[in-house]
């Protein structure tokens, strides 16, 4: 008997060790980690040491730079991943100053360059404004007209913020569409600057071959600092601008951690989808991303032969290749996912059984009956113009002049608006960044590259079904024969426009519709063409859009009575707290993986060949076993990444991976092959993400950099 009892307890014992040590799915808003008890987790120090909105805490040293980084020193010393300043060292470099082959150190902070077009933002404080935003709501209103107001009035809120906390932004996010709204205000900082990065053999190393992949030996940091007017505001980049102070930057945890610890990352969570019906997941799996997959493979193709026989060209594309190699690869890694996984099927079985639940009762049935239905006739319109509607928003998305006439086009339009009705691209708070970003386009504009990718998608447009014709380019065509249509046009457009000269480009940006047509730009007359089918096709998206929020919104309440739970919003770019095990894995059949790689296996992989070339300096310390402080005690090796069960996904890039303490042991920066199905289910069994381990960062730095001065700042050396 006594033993039984033993037993017993035993089983009770194990049962709730294994709930308090069980990661749990979640991306969870800082307005609910409370409901987390952390502390019986693993976590050491005081909640309020995460967030106090009276105090300082950990959120002030998280900032979304893009994606995240963290504040490492009183001096606005930024960590991040090196993927993610790519497109800033990518753009400060010229064939003679290849910073992304020979990676980029400033010696001193005069040395430091302008990460052109980034800003930092540091979230200050939230507030729920779900009330005031869905007030605008009407009975009767139409779904237009529905996402229209509430679209006004999120733009409403911001714009009395902002006005009230001068210096700051704002911005509401919707965390349940249709359903709960919170106000963001944050810090925005606007001169940032290149300090270190290391060279894409460390920084890049594996390349396309090893993103998303575990096992991992990728170098995947660099260094910014944020500048602020001698007065303290922040302000553009000018030279007499000063370092920025943020209110709290984070202890470096120069031991790293181990197998089994508990970490939590902040940062800010780009999309997930977890709260979507099956009917999504099949239009993903059977639409979309094939859809993708295919023109970003070609784009690709297309870029790499350019730049083949001449670097300048092949910086040019750099940064676009990347992106779209990341995307593509990441919807490769998701459609075998979802394969393997049958989550479409198992979807569709829990929405059998939602069904049946709300079957069984008389009011629910009148009140949630024919929401399932109601999704799948919306998802049936989408899949129906699907190839149409993505041809269309590519035309504008991939090729560079279109982008530049419409926008331009656009512009002319929108601001002759009151403030708050234009599109968001349009206010004032935004056209300067609008107007950044046509001018880094230009940039890496190479019209070689794209007059293809214009033929390519323009003859896509002209294949498409009789009832799917797009007006503007029939108008190209005229009955006559697609190619030499199409080709002939683009000679000639191409020959004669001037909107890719730089000041022409900025210029018009400001000019009236009369001003323009008095240019007569061959891509303004395209814009203009094409416009009233953008104006058509955003319509119908935002109809789409408003009976899909109020049939999600339905959905999610009859859910939560169905499995007697509640539910944490999708990830939407909001700061979010996230925590687990460093953790090995199993993804196949009598394979498992440690959780942590080592300079050993840095030195396996090197071929020699790029993308696993490794700088002959790295080898000879290797030799001399030169690890310093940052050997592990028990592999012998330098700590390179580290793979854990968190839950995160893109824009978790550059988030600081933290111990028990809040210290630094990693920097996030990408997930494991089987992972990358996180955006529509996470699971304890495969979801794991990696970081670049805090050993490997400051070893690098160095000994490979020899940029102890970083090491002081940081306050790595006492
Ligand atoms: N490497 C990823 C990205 O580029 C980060 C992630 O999605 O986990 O977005």
């Amino acid at each position: 008997m006594k033993n039984m009892i033993g037993f017993f307890l035993l089983i009770i014992l194990l049962t709730f060790l294994s709930h308090s040590l069980l990661p749990e799915e979640g991306m969870w808003p800082i307005s609910e980690i409370h409901k987390l008890d952390l502390q019986s987790k693993g976590l050491e120090i005081d909640l309020k040491e995460i967030y106090n909105p009276e105090g300082l805490s950990l959120i002030y040293a998280v900032v979304n730079v893009g994606a995240t980084g963290s504040f490492v020193s009183p001096d606005g010393l930024i960590l991040t991943n090196h993927h993610v300043a790519y497109g800033s060292v990518q753009a400060a470099s010229t064939k003679e100053k290849d910073y992304i082959k020979h990676g980029f150190l400033a010696r001193d902070r005069s040395e430091e360059i302008p990460a052109k077009g980034r800003t930092a933002r540091i979230t200050e404080s939230y507030r729920d404004v779900s009330k005031e935003v869905l007030s605008v709501v009407k009975k009767r209103m139409s779904f237009v007209e529905r996402t229209k107001a509430i679209e006004k009035k999120m733009k409403e809120i911001v714009k009395k913020t902002e006005q009230k906390n001068p210096g700051k932004r704002a911005e509401v996010a919707e965390m349940f569409p249709g359903k709960t709204y919170v106000l963001f205000i944050f810090t925005f900082l606007r001169d940032l600057r290149l300090v270190y990065v290391p060279p894409r053999s460390i920084g890049e190393f594996g390349g396309d071959v090893d993103n998303w992949m575990w096992p991992r030996h990728t170098g995947d940091f660099s260094f910014m600092r944020a500048y602020v007017a001698p007065d303290g505001s922040p302000a553009e980049y000018s030279p007499k601008n000063v370092p920025f102070h943020p209110k709290k930057y984070l202890k470096i945890a120069s031991g790293g951690a181990n197998e089994e610890d508990f970490v939590f990352m902040l940062g800010y969570p780009g999309r997930t989808y977890r709260h979507r019906t099956s009917h999504y997941l099949a239009f993903e799996e059977e639409i979309r991303m094939p859809f993708v997959v295919d023109w970003y493979g070609w784009q690709i193709s297309v870029m790499q032969k350019m730049g083949e026989k001449d670097r300048g060209v092949a910086l040019k594309h750099l940064s676009r290749i990347k992106g779209l190699s990341n995307t593509m690869k990441n919807y490769q890694g998701k459609l075998t996912g979802l394969k393997r996984l049958q989550l479409t099927a198992k979807r569709q079985e829990e929405e059998k059984a939602l069904r049946e639940f709300i079957g069984k009762d008389k009011e629910r049935k009148a009140k949630y009956g024919d929401i399932l239905e109601r999704v799948g006739k919306i998802y049936e319109q989408i899949r129906e113009q699907a190839e149409y509607e993505l041809v269309l928003d590519y035309i504008r998305r991939s090729v560079n002049m279109i982008y530049f006439g419409y926008t331009v086009y656009e512009a002319a339009v929108e601001l002759q608006k009151d403030d708050l009705e234009r599109e968001s691209a349009y206010m004032e708070r935004n056209f300067p960044q609008t107007k950044r970003r046509l001018e880094l386009t230009l940039r890496n504009y190479y019209e070689p590259t794209d007059k293809m990718i214009m033929k390519e998608i323009l003859m896509r447009a002209a294949n498409l079904p009789q009832k799917h014709r797009i007006p503007a380019v029939d108008d190209i065509v005229k009955g006559g024969k697609p190619e030499e249509a199409i080709d002939g046009f683009i000679e000639k457009a191409y020959a004669e426009t001037e909107l890719d000269e730089l000041g022409v480009l900025i210029d018009s940006m400001t000019k009236s519709s009369q001003k323009l047509k008095e240019m007569n730009d061959p891509f303004l007359k395209l814009a203009k063409a094409l416009y009233p089918t953008y104006q058509k096709l955003k319509e119908t998206q935002e109809a789409r859009k408003g009976a899909l929020d109020e049939l999600y919104a339905l959905l999610i309440d009859v859910k939560k009575q169905f499995l007697k739970k509640d539910f944490i919003p999708d990830a939407n770019r909001t700061l979010r707290l996230t925590f687990g095990r460093i953790r090995g894995y199993d993804p196949a059949d009598a394979v498992y993986y440690n959780p942590i790689t080592t300079l050993d296996g840095v030195i396996e992989k090197t071929t020699g060949v790029e993308p696993f070339d490794t700088p002959q300096k790295i080898f000879d310390l290797y030799k001399a076993k030169d690890f310093g402080r940052f050997m592990h005690p028990e592999l012998k090796s330098v700590p390179v990444c580290i793979l854990y069960n968190m839950d995160t996904t893109g824009g978790n890039s550059g988030s600081p991976v933290l111990n028990g303490r809040g210290e630094l042991v990693g920097i996030n920066f990408d997930r494991a092959w089987e992972a990358t199905i996180n955006d529509y289910a996470w699971s304890e069994k495969y979801s794991r993400s990696i970081a670049v381990d805090i050993r490997y960062v400051l070893w690098v730095t160095q000994k490979y950099g020899g940029v102890d001065f970083l090491l002081k700042e940081m306050n790595v050396f006492k």
